[in-house]
């Protein structure tokens, strides 16, 4: 079957021009009641959430691009996309657990300076921005998105560059929010540029949305600007086969073309895509534009998401139906995020049925059994040249916080 891309439906009251610019998606975003009425047939459940919004600043922000406003139903409440952008009622209930930085973010011993968070050894995110193009309802960093801060202040920027420049033991910076990709090319470049100059600094992820919520933003220019600071890799997010537009496939070929990685990382969400039909058909189709669907989390308890979550045995489940059915390299890995910053646990289908030190013996995903019989361990040896290697190994280990 050939896998399709189709165009977004741009309202007819809209040049062409205007919704091809990204800034234009960006100044006409949609934020109010009033808003939100020219694209949707509001209900009495999400109307209900605008009203608390205006006097209660518990109800997270609200916004979305007239381009991804167009992705989603205007008539149906529980349409996938629709659960993504548009607030609902089941917001404000009571939920079985809520938190307001499930990733334990804001604790002193992660966050040594303002926007950067240090939670493992070898890399930190840097977070550049706290504004979104559109705030999504499951959104694990509630506690800090959306407070209208947008660039980052000069002193602020100023010591998160010198906490990367003198900790030698970090090898990655992920550049997050927030969306890295709303703040202009020149601000973007001095970031890649003055991260670059830091020796150490091997790898830099830039962890976006905009592919998915206005695909314009991925210009030329702004892709000479990533291409130049390489190796990038660029983290998408993903969540459902229809927001791969053509205008998004053709955004994330455009970094594929230029030698910059994408990798996507979705979020498994309650009335979205929790069903295997969906997952195959968002990871193909990103496979296929040769973006590697590469994490499938677990929705965080985070505030307001426990309409949107699902159950770890309904993601199991999921994720054993299409085991075998999808190749490596179109599986997305099943991960958890331990509440209050515990870090990640992974989930694989557990195939063994028995084991002992001798072997292991199994049932595979389509009925094969067998067994994997060790080796004679008088056989094993290191390899012949790993001290060459051994100080780089030790130093990684001991790059601890
Ligand atoms: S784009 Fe990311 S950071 Fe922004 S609201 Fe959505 S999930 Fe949260």
């Amino acid at each position: 079957m050939k896998l399709t891309y189709t165009p977004s439906p741009k309202p007819e009251s809209v040049s062409s021009q205007d919704w091809d610019d990204w800034t234009w998606q960006l100044r006409h975003s949609l934020k109010s009641e009033k808003d939100f009425s020219t694209y949707f047939d509001l209900a009495e459940s999400e109307r209900k959430v605008f009203a608390t919004s205006e006097n209660a600043k518990e109800v997270f922000n609200i916004r979305t691009t007239p381009y991804y406003a167009s992705l989603a139903s205007k008539t149906i409440v529980n349409d996938p996309i629709r659960r993504i952008l548009v607030p609902h009622e089941k917001e404000l209930f009571d939920p079985k657990q809520a938190m307001l930085d499930p990733l334990g973010e804001r604790k002193s011993k992660n966050n040594p300076v303002p926007r950067i968070i240090h939670r493992y050894s070898d890399r930190v995110l840097f977070l550049i921005t706290d504004i979104c193009s559109v705030y999504c309802r499951y959104c694990t960093r509630k506690h800090f998105t959306g407070s209208d801060q947008a660039f980052i202040k000069n002193s602020e920027y100023e010591n998160a560059i010198e906490y990367i420049r003198k900790t030698t033991g970090l090898r990655e910076v992920i550049l997050s929010g927030g969306d890295p990709l709303t703040i202009s090319d020149g601000q973007l470049e001095r970031v890649l540029i003055d991260l670059r100059a830091i020796d150490h600094v091997e790898i830099i992820r830039i962890g976006t949305r905009m592919p998915v919520v206005a695909p314009m933003r991925v210009t030329d220019n702004l892709v000479k600007i990533i291409k130049k600071a390489k190796p990038v890799f660029l983290m998408t997010h993903f969540n459902h086969p229809r927001e791969l537009t053509s205008e998004a496939a053709e955004a994330v070929e455009r970094f594929v073309d230029n030698g910059i990685p994408v990798m996507n990382q979705m979020v498994l969400l309650n009335g979205v895509n929790n069903h295997p039909a969906i997952v195959q058909a968002l990871s193909r189709r990103l496979l296929y534009l040769r973006a590697k669907p590469y994490y499938m989390f677990q929705c965080d308890p985070s505030i307001g998401t426990d309409y949107l979550r699902t159950t770890i045995e309904d993601s199991l489940q999921i994720q054993k139906e299409l085991w075998g059915h999808l190749s490596g390299l179109a599986m997305p890995n099943l991960a958890v995020d331990i509440p209050d910053g515990g870090g990640k646990t992974y989930y694989t289908p557990d195939f063994e049925t028995s084991s002992s030190l001798e072997k292991r013996s199994y049932i595979g995903w389509d009925g094969v059994e067998a067994d994997y019989v060790n080796p004679e361990a008088s056989h094993i040896v290191k390899p012949l040249d790993y001290e060459l290697y051994l100080d780089e190994w030790e130093s990684l280990k001991a790059a601890k916080k």
